[in-house]
């Protein structure tokens, strides 16, 4: 396949969320001796990796208790996953002909292709110059008051019709999956204000109808108080006229998508924190949406801790996100709630911070830990996820296991895709990532070098190099 193409066919197909659905895309008969042919073998892999779970993500100490099989294969037909094991089993086990494709893997790693959890990927401009005035000792404030900071992004943003975003938001996703990832959240948050805040959302349902990439939108116009707003004025706008028109955008596309509205509403995102939106404007704008059938997720304990994730678990949010000054308390309703704590540690490291998430108290607690490069403009302009394992490895000290099964299942339970994506088990769609390193530690040791060498979508070839 050509680096970068997408099989318009293949990006149509429509993700059921249920594995029960796996054989649909076959049109394949089994065979007389009741082994099933296929139209893709990876067999032999040096080590297949993949965390398992059946329903709903891997919280605790299961984190790490990942499968790792030496000398493995999987068996691919229609686009899903058919079989996984040992490669001298699934030889058995399946018909190939002169149409399957066979891929060797016996000097490669493979696991489910990458979920991140947590991205801004739709801006215009850049922050480059930024960047360097952190790096000279500039703080925050100072770079506001020189025009810098989120309002910068916001101006290029808003000046950017929906084709510039959308052709802006395709590059940035071909980096994301050169880098392994097969499934992402974005969100909307550099408009502020309702004709920019849709127009990003309309990029992003573009992106997901054309990309072969399964792409989750989040509504976040309450990303930033913009200038010479006044706060409780732009909660109501939100409240008031943003969100009644994203719901009529997301029936409008699922209607020329033919496919059930809850398969197009986005989830809905408030950045609690100290100068930002405070937890009465976060409960007043989660209220609302929530009656309207968005699904919610915050940013939460970011620089200073306001309740937000005591909020989250209140509302059955999907995630809670950043979690830098989380309390002990909240730790302990996160481990008993159905709400995955999303750790972006690619942040800190950008924003060269001491503090980081309390990641090994979580996961000691039992929460459901996922992590997400957090890809923006400013704070984090990091797309790598094998960046952000190795960042998982030594900032938060977690495992090599426990930062794959947060990468995968747990990313993909925290998007709402957890029973179709992020394992390697049959009936699973087909996402697959190759790497080009032997075995799991391997990846966020080679940290700052991207290993991927290949990837499957939907069972197809969409990167290799
Ligand atoms: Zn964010």
């Amino acid at each position: 396949m050509i680096k970068g193409q997408y099989d318009r066919n293949w990006a149509m197909t429509r993700n059921t969320g249920n594995p029960a659905h796996a054989h649909e895309g076959s049109q394949k008969a089994i065979s007389k001796d009741g082994r099933i042919p296929i139209d893709l073998l990876i067999s032999p892999i040096a080590e297949l990796v993949t965390a398992e779970s059946h329903d709903g993500p891997v919280r605790g100490e299961d984190m790490r208790d990942i499968k790792r099989i030496k000398n493995a294969a999987i068996a691919i037909s229609g686009g899903q996953i058919i079989a996984v094991g040992l490669a001298d089993e699934i030889k058995h086990a399946v018909v190939t002909d002169e149409n399957t494709q066979i891929i060797d893997a016996s000097e490669n790693l493979v696991s489910p292709g990458l979920v991140d959890a947590h991205t801004h990927l739709i801006f215009d401009g850049n922050r480059a110059d930024e960047f360097v005035m952190r790096s000279q000792g500039k703080t925050y404030t100072e770079i506001a008051a020189a025009g810098g900071g989120i309002v910068k992004s916001m101006r290029a943003t808003q000046n950017a019709d929906v084709e510039r975003l959308v052709s802006l938001g395709r590059k940035r996703i071909e980096r994301m999956l050169e880098s392994g990832t097969t499934a992402l959240e974005v969100k909307t948050g550099y408009g502020l204000e309702a004709e920019s805040e849709l127009r990003m959302l309309e990029a992003i349902y573009r992106l997901k109808s054309e990309s072969v990439l399964d792409i989750v939108p989040t509504f976040m116009a309450a990303h930033a108080i913009p200038p010479g707003k006044e706060r409780e004025r732009y909660v109501d706008d939100i409240v008031n006229d943003m969100l009644p028109r994203v719901v009529a955008m997301a029936t409008e596309q699922a209607e020329r998508e033919g496919v059930h509205v809850s398969h197009m509403m986005p989830y809905i995102d408030v950045f609690c924190d100290r100068g930002y939106f405070t937890l009465e404007d976060t409960r007043k704008i989660f209220a609302a949406a929530i009656k309207l059938g968005l699904k919610t997720r915050v940013h939460s304990d970011e620089f200073v801790n306001l309740g937000a994730t005591t909020l989250a678990v209140e509302l059955g949010a999907a995630s809670a996100d950043h979690l830098l000054n989380v309390s002990d308390e909240e730790i302990a309703l996160l481990a008993k709630s159905s709400t995955v704590a999303v750790l972006l540690p690619g942040t800190s490291f950008y924003l060269n911070l001491s503090d980081h998430a309390p990641a090994r108290r979580m996961i000691e607690e039992g929460v459901a830990v996922a992590l997400a490069t957090d890809y923006n403009p400013g704070s984090c302009h990091i797309s790598s996820l094998p960046f952000v394992w190795g960042l998982a490895c030594l900032h938060l000290k977690m495992l090599p296991e426990e930062a794959l099964t947060a990468l995968t299942v747990n990313g993909a339970w925290a998007i709402g895709l957890g029973a179709n994506i992020g394992q390697l088990r049959p009936g699973y769609q087909a996402d697959v990532t190759i790497y080009d390193v032997k075995q799991l530690e391997e990846v966020p040791y080679n940290i700052g070098w991207n290993p991927v060498k290949q990837v499957i979508k939907k069972g197809r070839t969409v990167y290799s190099r």
